[in-house]
């Protein structure tokens, strides 16, 4: 929202003053209380001050606009932005892992088990880290360097995407796999691998959600 000089002026006032009267803004722009009423008008209406009968104008920093912004990303649902998952098994060798980084253009792979069941986390670094001791890349399987289960972060279609964030950066990592819990006959809770959700998904969301063409 575009405010002109004098809202400006008056935002500045009752930022360092307030709370603070109608009057005694009007007292500081050398203008009368009658003057200024279609400026607080637009203000208090914008969101960015606040008025309460008998104590006056406060502050409260922030616009309709980022207020619309804030509450439409919390609507946003991992499920809406989640990639593709691309899975591979324990025995899948260092080797076969870094050719499916590199031609799924993907920086972590979910290791799963008979039924797309998460076992497993194996990223760039995991492999590097495999590949620099004397490791036979050829031979040596990718469950060897994973993260593992119970360890994994992981995230569910319908978790808001401010939370799937919050655990991508609280965590570290790049990417949560997205599953689905089920019970299996045996009554095992069981994760299964539907897609991943990555710090390249939340860059698209930021794009999205400022693209206002
Ligand atoms: P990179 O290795 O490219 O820096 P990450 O930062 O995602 O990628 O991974 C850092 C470490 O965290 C690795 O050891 C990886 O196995 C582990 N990791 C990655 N994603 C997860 C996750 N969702 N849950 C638990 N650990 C993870």
């Amino acid at each position: 929202m575009e405010i002109t000089e004098r809202q400006g002026k008056i935002v500045e006032i009752v930022k360092a003053k307030g709370p603070i009267t109608g009057e005694q803004i009007a007292d500081l722009l050398n203008l009368t209380r009658a003057t200024l009423r279609p400026d607080l008008t637009v203000l208090t209406m914008a969101g960015l001050l606040d008025a309460r009968p008998r104590v006056g104008y406060y502050y409260s920093g922030k616009s309709k606009s980022d207020a619309l912004v804030a509450d439409r990303l919390r609507k946003l649902r991992v499920g809406d932005f989640k990639s593709v998952p691309i899975v591979v098994r324990e025995e899948t060798t260092l080797y076969d892992a870094i050719v499916t980084m590199f031609l799924e253009d993907v920086g972590s792979l979910a290791v799963v088990s008979e039924g797309g069941i998460l076992e497993g986390v194996c990223s760039r670094k995991d492999l590097l880290k495999a590949t620099l001791g004397k490791s036979d890349v050829h031979k040596v399987p990718v469950g060897v360097t994973m993260t593992r289960m119970p360890n994994i972060i992981f995230t569910t279609p319908d978790e808001p995407v401010l939370l799937a964030a919050r655990k991508i950066i609280q965590h570290q990592i790049d990417s949560l796999p997205v599953v689905r819990t089920y019970i299996d006959d045996a009554g095992n809770e069981k994760l299964e691998v539907i897609g991943r959700f990555t710090k390249t998904n939340i860059t698209r969301i930021l794009v999205e959600l400022g693209d206002i063409r």
